[in-house]
């Protein structure tokens, strides 16, 4: 398993690179998984279908606004899988500088993240999150925490997608007491049907949040038939 911690090799291609990408990967990553901001909503960032949000217009948000970087793909997933659970230190790296860029623009004036829950722990020896934002905490100095968590067992990968809405309701719980904060940045590592950060940032709102901006660094494309609102 050590060997893991200093990659030789390419992530996605399997040819020697001293970075999680090769060079040709990384171009191909920047031209073909960066999410194309035409035609999405300003607010969700989901494809607009007839100059409508079907996300938007299908549920109530308690977030301000999703912004995602990239997207949620065959490919993509790979290199997700090998952040979250190979303990590949070096993938966060290619995130990073456009997760820099973000915050910077937004200024949040705390960050934070959805820790992983007990079960994930057995695939994950590290939190992958968690790295990433004591990165951006070094550069930009702007505080950040593991405010929220997990509470009980939440059957995401079960049942259908309206069951999996009411499933998340309830299920996190926030970590810190907060004092009057403006501007919230939470960021995630994949957004699929949009109810775990939503329920996250409605506990947010709760505890006095003004604004809680999502970066999501992944997001899966929304499917009409995955409307989760009744
Ligand atoms: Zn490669
Ligand atoms: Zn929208």
């Amino acid at each position: 398993m050590i060997d893991f911690l200093f990659p030789q090799y390419c992530t996605t291609c399997g040819r020697e690179s001293k970075e999680a990408l090769c060079l040709r990967c990384w171009k191909n990553f920047k031209k073909y998984f960066i999410l194309n901001q035409k035609n999405r909503c300003p607010k969700c960032s989901h494809q607009l279908k007839n100059d409508t949000c079907l996300f938007c217009n299908s549920r109530h948000l308690f977030f301000d606004q999703l912004i995602a970087l990239y997207e949620y793909n065959s490919s993509t997933k790979t290199l997700l899988l090998d952040w979250k659970y190979s303990n590949n230190a070096n993938v966060y790296r290619i995130f990073l500088k456009d997760v820099l860029k973000i915050v910077k623009t937004i200024q949040p004036d705390r960050m934070g993240y959805i820790s992983s829950s007990k079960f994930g722990k057995k695939y994950r020896s590290y939190d992958v999150l968690e790295k990433l934002l004591k990165e951006i905490h070094k550069i930009t100095q702007i505080p950040y925490g593991k405010d929220i968590r997990k509470i009980k067992k939440n059957k995401q990968s079960k049942g259908k997608q309206a069951e999996r809405f009411f499933n998340v309701l309830f299920s996190l719980g926030l970590t810190i007491e907060f004092h009057p904060i403006n501007k919230y940045l939470l960021i995630e590592d994949t957004t699929t049907t949009g109810a775990t950060i939503n329920e996250a940032a409605r506990l947010l709102k709760d505890a006095g949040v003004k604004e809680v901006i999502v970066l999501s660094i992944f997001l899966e494309d929304f499917e009409e038939e995955s409307l989760w609102s009744q």
